[in-house]
């Protein structure tokens, strides 16, 4: 069966659930390979045996995960060349993206970012559901030359462990000093929330400019549900909620089991960020918002006194 490459997502060797998440999709394409850059793949190991991992190819350099994009795209196309694999699949977040856009140019191979499924198609090849043109379209996409290369959008698939988790074998790869062009020098960590971040996040509890600029019933839901806080861009262009959080267009493009969306309109801008979300409630006022033309559930009442409630609710079960 041949191998499918999964890059790790992960911070000193502690797994981001997008790499959990790529090893059950690439269980369904042929045998998953883990692709670990950077240090802690010891540490790693026992979560990429328990999804199902056969091999992990460590870039055995201890200072490897300093250096921008480039060591990931270079060793993920040495292992093309080495392993022809069946697909290589990447997290679609703003550097999996980058690498994904060089790994492609540097093996001439197709490239489908932002896929939301990937299975095996009639004739055995990925295939791919995909949010396009903003998330306005969801096409069937496949890729036609070379090796696949799909970036897959964090939660696009439910984590399942594999009944075959058996022992991984480590394959040490190096790297060339030209991938090591640019190197980060200093990393300030954000203030911690303590909440789920943004894109990875299971659910999502966002606020507008129907919020006046009080955003603590939108938090305190989120709180009670263990949720990440969105924000729509009139929320963040009126400086009550930082750019980091907004959703949409120009913002993060987020697809959680649950998306909440409260005092938010709906424009089109704002759903080019969340409406592949599998459940979408919004709370308005107004009753012809064009956010309950896409909802799945819709309350029409003030944000003011349905979140407190339905805090109330959540944290009475
Ligand atoms: P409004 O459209 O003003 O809606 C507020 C809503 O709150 C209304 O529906 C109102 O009925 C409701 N409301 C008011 N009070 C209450 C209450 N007490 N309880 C319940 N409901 C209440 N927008 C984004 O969000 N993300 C983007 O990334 C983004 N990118 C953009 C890129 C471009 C190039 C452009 C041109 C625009 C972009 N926008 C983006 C802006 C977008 O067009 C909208 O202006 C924006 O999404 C509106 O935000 P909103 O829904 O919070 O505000």
């Amino acid at each position: 069966m041949a191998e499918v490459l999964v890059l790790a997502d992960h911070a000193g060797g502690r797994l981001r659930k997008a790499t959990a998440e790529l090893l059950t999709l690439a269980r369904r394409l042929g045998e998953p390979s883990a692709v670990h850059v950077g240090p802690g793949a010891d540490t790693a190991q026992k979560t990429y045996a328990k999804y199902g991992a056969h091999k992990v190819y460590v870039v055995d350099d201890a200072d490897a995960g300093s250096y921008l994009v480039a060591p990931q795209a270079e060793v993920l196309a040495q292992l093309i060349e080495k392993v022809s694999p069946a697909a290589v699949l990447i997290p679609s977040n703003a550097a999996g993206k980058e690498i994904a856009a060089r790994l492609a140019i540097k093996s001439g191979s197709g490239l489908i970012t932002d896929a939301v499924d990937v299975r095996a198609g009639d004739d055995g090849a990925p295939e791919t559901t995909q949010s396009v043109f903003a998330g306005s379209y969801t096409v069937t996409a496949k890729v036609t030359t070379g090796t696949p290369i799909i970036c897959v959008k964090p939660n696009s698939a439910a984590i399942e462990a594999s009944p075959e988790a058996g022992a991984v074998e480590s394959v040490d790869v190096t790297i060339s000093d030209a991938a090591k062009a640019a190197k980060i020098t200093d990393a300030q960590p954000k203030k911690a929330t303590g909440r789920p971040e943004l894109t990875e996040a299971a659910i999502v509890v966002s606020g507008g400019r129907g919020t006046g600029g009080d955003f603590s019933p939108v938090e305190e839901f989120a709180d009670s549900l263990g949720a990440a806080v969105g924000a729509s861009r009139a929320a963040v262009d009126a400086g009550w909620y930082p750019h980091s959080n907004q959703v949409g267009q120009t913002g993060k493009q987020v697809s959680p089991q649950l998306y909440v969306a409260a005092g938010i309109s709906g424009a089109i801008q704002h759903r080019a960020g969340m409406q592949t979300s599998k459940t979408i409630v919004a709370v308005n006022k107004d009753e012809e918002a064009p956010i309950f033309e896409l909802v799945d559930f819709g309350v029409v009442g003030d944000l003011f006194s349905v979140l407190p409630q339905a805090t109330a609710e959540v944290k009475k079960r």
